[in-house]
């Protein structure tokens, strides 16, 4: 498998750059996450302006028009935007797993013809894995795609995809060998733009991560010529698909890190202001047992999220390290939201305070990028293997 693609940026350059973010952050996404969030709108003008700011290419190298940030830039972009609305990084991130993709395994004729369209937000996309039958088990996926002289013809049904209306091209894993033993072996991986036979069935109306869209896609004789074959080569669908989920993992994790951030800051703020007793409500230990908790689960998180980014960035296999980094990450967000509504007592249940959008948001990203369930398991095979008896 090609290994992940090494990036360095200059200290000043990444902190010029986190500015301009938090500058935007402040100026254009505060003011007006409720309102998207809570009419499930999705933000137009903030998804021009990620693409003005060269976001949809944040990892794509600049040798195609992208920023060719490192994924320990890139991590830390998406803590801080995650830390307001974690739900428009959905936006971003499989957009840009599709692109890492066929920048690891595509053919060079592959990368000139979709890279720079992808840097530039012109063509925006995403990841196009679940089934209606097959989410973990990803190799029980039933879509296929079968050779007729220079194309291929998909049938099937992918669901809960994100970006899948707004997006207009999607990386798609299916079956080329639906018999092959083990399953792996008759996986391949396509980039499906969206045309004849590609249609958008149900749209998800979901608990949080509002806003951006969740969509069934239906895929019924819909045909692509065979240079959309990630790689030209068939069989490697299941080890492309799931070598661009070492970065999407670390991708979680920094939104399991910007959601805990989120939530301790708001909690720290009402906690001083809100008082019971005579006294904030920040001066009852039993408030402050639970902000020491949530402190320390955020920079725990942070901690394991850069370890894992570096580890990427210098090209090493890291598996392990972004399923620690992705399961203890999400749950602390998970945490701290829930924390943070214990916090804000009575009024954690209204919507005119943030903290009930981090209480939603949060429980995806246990589910998210194989779930924590499994994550726990790749962690602990990946250790067994490196401390043999
Ligand atoms: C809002 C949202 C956005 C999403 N976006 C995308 C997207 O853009 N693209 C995409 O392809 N998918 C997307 N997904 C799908 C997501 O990746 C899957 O939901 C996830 O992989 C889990 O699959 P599943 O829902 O089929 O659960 P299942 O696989 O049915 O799992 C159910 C439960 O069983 C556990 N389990 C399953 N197998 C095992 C096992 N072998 N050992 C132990 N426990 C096991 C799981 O951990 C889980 O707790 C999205 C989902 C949501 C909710």
């Amino acid at each position: 498998m090609t290994d992940p693609i090494q990036r360095q940026i200059d200290p000043d350059d990444e902190a010029a750059l986190l500015d301009s973010i938090d500058r935007w952050i402040e100026r254009d996404v505060r003011p007006v996450v409720m309102y998207h969030d809570h009419n499930d709108i999705w933000p137009a003008e903030l998804v021009a302006q990620m693409a003005e700011m060269g976001l949809f290419g944040a990892t794509i190298g600049q040798e195609y028009g992208g920023l060719g940030l490192p994924a320990t830039t890139y991590a830390k972009i998406i803590t801080r935007i995650s830390s307001y609305w974690m739900a428009l990084t959905g936006i971003v991130n499989s957009h840009l797993i599709m692109a890492a993709a066929v920048e690891r395994f595509g053919t060079e004729a592959q990368k000139t013809k979709w890279l720079s369209q992808f840097a530039s937000g012109a063509i925006r996309g995403g990841l196009a894995l679940t089934e209606p039958d097959a989410g973990t088990d990803l190799q029980g996926i039933r879509t296929t795609a079968v050779r007729d002289g220079d194309d291929y013809v998909i049938n099937g049904t992918k669901t809960w995809i994100s970006n899948g209306i707004q997006g207009s091209c999607f990386a798609l894993l299916v079956k080329t060998d639906p018999k092959a033993e083990p399953r792996y072996k008759g996986m391949s991986f396509f980039l499906a733009p969206k045309g004849d036979g590609f249609s958008v069935g149900k749209k998800f109306d979901k608990l949080g991560y509002k806003a951006i869209d969740s969509a069934e896609l239906v895929f019924d004789n819909y045909r692509i010529p065979a240079e959309n074959l990630i790689g030209e080569v068939e069989g490697q669908g299941f080890f492309q698909a799931t070598g661009g989920l070492e970065l999407g993992r670390i991708n979680v994790a920094a939104r399991g890190v910007g959601l805990a951030e989120g939530a301790l800051r708001l909690s720290t703020e009402y906690a001083q202001i809100r008082k019971t007793m005579g006294k904030p409500i920040a001066q009852h230990q039993a408030i402050q047992l639970k902000l020491g908790e949530m402190v320390t689960r955020t920079e725990a998180a942070r901690l394991l999220v850069a370890q894992a980014a570096q580890a990427y960035d210098r090209g090493e296999r890291c598996d392990m390290e972004a399923g620690m980094a992705k399961f203890f990450a999400s749950e602390a967000a998970l945490s701290n939201a829930e924390e943070g509504m214990r916090i804000f007592g009575g009024y954690s249940y209204s919507k005119e305070y943030e903290i009930e959008r981090f209480y939603r948001d949060a429980p995806l990203m246990c589910i998210g990028e194989g779930t924590n369930e499994m994550q726990r398991m790749i962690i602990a095979k990946q250790w067994l293997k490196r401390n043999p008896a």
